[in-house]
């Protein structure tokens, strides 16, 4: 356990977040006070407003012997409440209370005090206000803590982006549909997945709901003068849908809302054993153009015990059934980090894939989340640690360029193996708009259907409003009219958007 003191600031959310991220307590305490005699690791964070200078100190006691300390003066100017100043603090205080973590750690922590989970938005905002790259470099250096190697990698990614989502053109928004269904729920899955046999009667009752949501969201969007650029089917996996139910959704979709500047859909057809040839053909025939065909991992073993049914055949059937269709972007997910899987375990799944050579590769690093069956259970598993998940990481990046792919979407998420990032490459001009419009929040998403989170975007602002549907499914059938009017009031509360 580490005990934490701080003095002079309320950033308590944002320290712990940054402890945490070193990995080596379990608990963190938050206290009043620490004085000397006292047994335990302390931390004792301070910042002395001076009034342009803040003075500001983290000192680390280990059983009342002084073991790190770092001590600077900073301008911080601005007027009290000032939300530039306060960022400028937070910022500093972090640094602080990083640099005495690391002396006193030795740890290796390449995303230094960054702990959101869009790293690329820093750059945007920096580019917007100006700053060129060598600036925005040394930003994230010193100010950040990050190191070069990811640093290269944000910038990369951020400039590839621009294009896409600049300029900000506010006729179009994007379309998020959930469809909470799968065939099993995997070991660390935290999605509002409905495994299908409990599920299958829900089926229809959710989706008459579903269909409401859209007529309604629709003519509300109409009026508003907003056209979809794309949409996202996404769950949950869509594809346990039976071809008909597939049709008539898509249908509903293209009868409410304008898709007269639609330029992608995506739909998940995540797990191989729910594709069949109809469900592509109904698919393609709808102007589907990018799907998403899920391994997750090549290797049997672990695909069973994290309770996924397909195999590696499953995955080349549904992949060159959908070639043979027609579908030019196909992309794949793996997971680096999966219980009981080491360095060959990942070559073989990467391997595999290098054979199919799809235009998207995403590659997520296990997160263990709370709500998930792996994190009630991790006692039982082997899990990569640190240096082996950045081994894994690396590999992946390696075989992605064998493949021609590069980076072009990222993010970061809470409680990853080895604090690192996930990455989605793509081939040539096979970027998907929706993945960075999400990552980069500056284009609304409208997500309907359970667990829905819409993002309302004003721009002009530079503000955003998050509306959550209710994740149940059996709440979202029956409070979907509810869904629709919290939509309403954010969509239609000001005028610019
Ligand atoms: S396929 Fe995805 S949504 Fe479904 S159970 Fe697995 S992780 Fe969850």
């Amino acid at each position: 356990m580490i005990n934490v003191v701080l003095r002079g600031h309320g950033f308590e959310y944002e320290v712990g977040e940054l402890i945490k991220v070193f990995g080596l307590w379990r608990d963190i305490k938050f206290v009043d006070d620490y004085k000397i005699g006292k047994d335990g690791l302390f931390l004792i964070n301070e910042a002395i407003d001076q009034g342009r200078k803040y003075l500001i100190s983290t000192k680390i006691y280990e059983n009342s012997n002084l073991v790190s300390v770092e001590e600077g003066s900073y301008k911080i100017e601005g007027n009290k409440g000032n939300i530039e100043k306060r960022k400028k603090l937070k910022r500093k205080v972090k640094a602080s209370i990083f640099d005495a973590l690391m002396k006193f750690s030795k740890c290796d922590i390449p995303w230094g005090i960054l702990t959101g989970i869009r790293p690329t938005k820093i750059i945007h905002e920096l580019l917007d206000s100006k700053y060129n790259i060598e600036e925005i470099k040394g930003i994230l250096k010193e100010e950040y803590r990050i190191r070069d190697e990811k640093i290269n990698l944000m910038l990369d990614i951020a400039l590839r982006e621009r294009k896409y989502i600049y300029p900000i053109d506010e006729e179009l928004v994007s379309l998020y549909i959930s469809i909470p269904f799968c065939p099993t729920r995997c070991l660390y899955c935290s999605f509002p997945s409905n495994p299908m046999k409990e599920g299958n009667k829900k089926v229809d009752e959710y989706l008459r709901s579903l269909s409401i949501e859209i007529i309604k969201m629709g003519k509300l969007l109409g009026q508003l003068g907003k056209k979809l650029e794309s949409i996202y089917i996404g769950g949950g996996t869509p594809t346990t849908l039976s071809s008909m139910q597939l049709d008539t959704l898509i249908n509903w979709i293209f009868e409410a809302f304008d898709i007269s500047r639609l330029k992608e859909f995506t739909v998940e057809a995540g797990r191989p054993d729910t594709i069949d040839r109809d469900k592509l053909k109904v698919l393609k025939l709808n102007g589907v153009n990018r799907i998403s065909i899920n391994p997750q991992t090549m290797n049997p073993k672990t695909l069973s015990l994290i309770g996924r049914k397909h195999s590696q055949h499953d995955i080349d059937r549904a992949f060159y059934e959908a070639k043979e269709i027609g579908f030019d972007t196909i992309n794949m997910d793996v997971i680096i980090g999966l219980p009981k899987e080491g360095i060959d375990e990942v070559r073989n799944t990467l391997q595999i894939i290098k054979g199919f050579s799809p235009e998207n590769l995403t590659v997520h690093t296990l997160a263990i989340k709370r709500s998930s069956r792996l994190n009630q259970s991790l006692d039982d598993f082997q899990m990569a640690k640190e240096t082996l998940a950045k081994e894994m990481l690396n590999l992946t990046k390696n075989y992605a360029y064998e493949m021609g792919l590069y980076p072009y979407y990222m993010y970061r998420q809470k409680y990853m193996v080895g604090n690192l990032e996930n990455l989605g490459y793509c081939k040539k001009n096979h970027e998907c708009i929706y993945n960075m419009q999400i990552m980069e929040e500056k284009q609304s998403i409208v997500a309907l259907g359970a667990g829905g989170i819409s993002k309302i975007v004003f721009p002009s602002d530079n503000r955003l409003e998050r509306v959550p549907n209710v994740k149940n499914v059996d709440e979202y059938i029956k409070r979907v009219e509810e869904m629709v009017d919290r939509k309403r009031v954010e969509l239609t509360k000001y005028t610019s958007f």
